[in-house]
């Protein structure tokens, strides 16, 4: 079977960290073009945008869309309008109903739409998934804190409506706590903690509840320097279940079970491969679903000013 004709959209950080070595690694890809306002990669075509890669001969099937999520519709949409198969960085967008809307029209036209979460492809992230439903959960908490300055520096999208300030990284944890838990959760508490001078939030303190009743607690907070925090805990009645460095790590009872390098992005593209092959979608928006509670049920919270 001919390799997936790519073409990356927004060569920023996380495709030039993350995409252009995962697509390098993996049977049944090739990068054959890239768009970008203000960068360029050797070796491949490249477009100032995704209207003039689209409006051109070059011969692709499908783009990665690593742009920020606000845009990111206009540039879907105008890929599956053209017959290419699209793949998302998280969060899929600005709005539910943008996502959702994306999602009809793949299916319309036949495409595969991968909405993906790259936390979710971490290692851990099936084995505490399979081990969960076997056991009896008694709480769960989430503590996901990182450093802004480092992570995401002079990245002004991010603290605009829509770039969803410390969910970009709180996303990835809902991601892996929608995936590992056995039953649907919904949010009961919102505090959303806002530099004066941003729109979007700083920090986020959040309860959910199982359908059970069992809680669920999240703390999000990207004023943390020095070590970073991405774990998950979860108190079984048989012991309890932990994940560390971003589901990439699993404590057991105590016990390390899983320590592995970080193949998120391999995973990912690996698995775009195999849905365009078969010619399926995978687009699960209820992480950011959650998100979108988390600002409708938010109590506003207003802290010093922010700068970089
Ligand atoms: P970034 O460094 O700002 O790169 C995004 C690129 O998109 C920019 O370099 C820009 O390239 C292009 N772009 C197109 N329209 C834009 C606009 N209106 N404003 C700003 N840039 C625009 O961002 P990133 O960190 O790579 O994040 C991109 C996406 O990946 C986000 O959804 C983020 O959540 C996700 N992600 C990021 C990380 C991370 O560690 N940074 C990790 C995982 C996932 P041109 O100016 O050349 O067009």
């Amino acid at each position: 079977m001919a390799p997936i004709r790519l073409a990356i959209v927004g060569l920023g950080k996380i495709a030039r960290d993350q995409h252009l070595g995962a697509i390098e690694a993996t049977d049944g890809v090739n990068l054959v073009a890239v768009a970008s306002r203000n960068a360029q990669l050797e070796g491949v075509h490249c477009f100032h945008d995704i209207a003039d890669l689209l409006a051109s001969d070059v011969g692709i099937d499908a783009v990665s869309l690593c742009t920020p999520p606000q845009g990111r519709f206009a540039q879907a949409n105008a890929a599956l309008d053209a017959g290419k198969h699209v793949m998302l960085e998280k969060p899929p967008g600005a709005s539910l109903s943008e996502v959702y809307a994306l999602e009809a029209l793949a299916k319309a036209k036949g495409l595969t739409l991968f909405s993906t979460w790259h936390s979710r492809a971490a290692a851990a992230v099936e084995p505490a998934r399979a081990l969960l439903v076997r056991r009896k959960i008694k709480s769960v908490s989430v503590e996901w804190k990182e450093d802004v300055r480092h992570w995401h520096p002079g990245q002004a999208w991010i603290w605009e409506p829509g770039g969803l300030g410390v969910f970009d990284p709180g996303i990835n944890a809902l991601s892996i706590v929608t995936r590992i838990l056995p039953e649907p959760f919904h949010l009961v508490r919102s505090d959303l903690t806002f530099p004066a001078n941003r729109a979007a939030p700083i920090a986020a303190s959040l309860a959910f509840e199982m359908v059970s009743g069992t809680p669920v607690s999240a703390e999000f907070d990207w004023r943390q320097t020095g070590p970073q925090t991405w774990d998950i805990r979860v108190e079984t009645e048989e012991g309890p279940v932990v994940l560390t460095h971003g589901g990439s790590r699993l404590i057991v009872d105590g016990e390390p079970q899983i320590v592995e390098e970080d193949r998120e992005y391999r995973n990912l593209y690996r698995d775009f491969v195999s849905l365009v092959r078969s010619g399926t979608s995978d687009t699960d928006f209820s992480p950011l679903v959650h998100v979108a509670d988390a600002f409708m049920l938010g109590r506003r919270i207003q802290t010093e000013e922010f700068e970089d």
